[in-house]
């Protein structure tokens, strides 16, 4: 049975971009402290933090030092190295723990992952050598890397082996995974929470786009058949359980045109496609990751009002001053100094006024 850290303690946090800092925001509401540990100087969510350890996560001195000023450590990317966490376990729980991660970081280890957990997802096989090439079958496909890819990077499609070996030679003959092109109806994520006594709670499935590979918008309630929806909450809840975790765990899924729920991928952290919940949820997926974290009883995670969440991205949160003018906007900037292409700058979620508008 977990301890539980009551408010005043300190959570260690992984990570210092955007979801570390409404991390620590939530905590703060809730009477707890947090502390980044982060390689850059200008770390967003140190910036709303109490302390910022600043080292690299090979150096398990500055591990060590941040372990010792917080009573639990979680982590707000799943590429964060796991030596790093293995190391902070040394010293204090983490949660949700190194297994998450190491499956989380290799495409090809959470694709058997899933599978193992009774999931469907597309069909994939390993691609590591000239021989596994001539063998494809998984076509036409996305030829991905294993591991190091995010927002679409590190991504190529290809319609028959010899597009798949010129791709795999550009991608530097990496280990890589060919999945199958999935003609999907529409993406969804389920964002599950896993309490310390096993207790799991999934906040309502988001209806995601895409742009770019980069998520464009979130869309709750997502309009989708109640059947597929108990599948996606039963899918998201066999992962949590499965990865025995404590924290949170979002799962990005495809629907297929038969009505067909296919995983896609998992990170075991708050999610870009939860956002929405702060505005438009009774319990935010940060505070939901605070309370299961120190052990504390989940949060409920009815809807307040139908939302749609926008994220901007570059030189998009330049017009602040237009969303901060609309009624139904929240506005959400992350506090990062320069707007580059792709980068994620802040993000909107519209939301249905009492007798107003639907969202935009
Ligand atoms: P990922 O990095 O795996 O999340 O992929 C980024 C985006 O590429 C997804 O959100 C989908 O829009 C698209 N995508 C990834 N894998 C597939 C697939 N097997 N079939 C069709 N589209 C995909």
């Amino acid at each position: 049975m977990t301890q539980m850290l009551p408010p005043g303690s300190t959570i260690g946090i992984l990570g210092g971009g955007q979801l570390g800092r409404m991390t620590a925001l939530a905590a703060a509401r809730l009477g707890y402290r947090c502390i980044v540990f982060s390689p850059e100087a200008d770390s967003v969510a140190a910036e709303v933090s109490a302390g910022h350890v600043r080292g690299d996560y090979a150096d398990s001195a500055a591990l060590a030092r941040f372990a010792a000023q917080v009573d639990v450590v979680t982590y707000e990317f799943e590429n964060v190295p796991e030596a790093a966490v293995a190391e902070c376990l040394r010293h204090r729980p983490v949660r949700p723990g190194v297994r998450p991660i190491h499956v989380a970081q290799h495409r090809l280890r959470e694709k058997e992952f899933f599978r193992a957990a009774g999931i469907g997802t597309a069909d994939y096989q390993a691609i590591s050598s000239m021989a596994d090439i001539a063998a494809a079958t998984a076509l036409p496909g996305i030829l991905k890397t294993c591991t190091d890819g995010y927002d679409g990077k590190g991504q190529v499609r290809v319609s028959n082996r010899t597009e798949l070996a010129a791709a795999w030679d550009r991608i530097g003959r990496r280990d890589c995974i060919l999945e199958g092109l999935v003609d999907f109806l529409c993406e969804i994520s389920a964002i599950v929470a896993r309490g310390a006594d096993g207790t799991t709670r999934c906040f309502p499935i988001g209806l995601n786009e895409h742009r770019d590979g980069i998520l464009r918008t979130t869309t709750v309630p997502s309009g989708l058949p109640a059947g597929t929806l108990s599948t996606a909450e039963r899918y998201g809840a066999q992962v949590a359980a499965s990865l025995d975790l404590v924290g949170l765990v979002a799962v990005e899924m495809f629907v297929t045109k038969d009505g067909s729920v296919l995983a896609n991928e998992m990170a075991p952290r708050p999610h870009n496609s939860g956002h929405w919940t702060i505005d438009a949820c009774v319990t935010s997926q940060f505070e939901q990751l605070v309370r299961a974290i120190c052990g504390l009883p989940l949060g409920a995670v009815d809807v307040l009002a139908p939302s749609r969440m926008l994220n901007l991205i570059g030189d998009e949160a330049d017009g602040w001053h237009r969303f901060l003018e609309e009624p139904s906007a929240r506005l959400h900037l992350y506090g990062k100094g320069q707007a580059r292409p792709g980068r994620k700058m802040g993000h909107v979620t519209y939301v249905q006024l009492p007798g107003g508008h639907r969202p935009a």
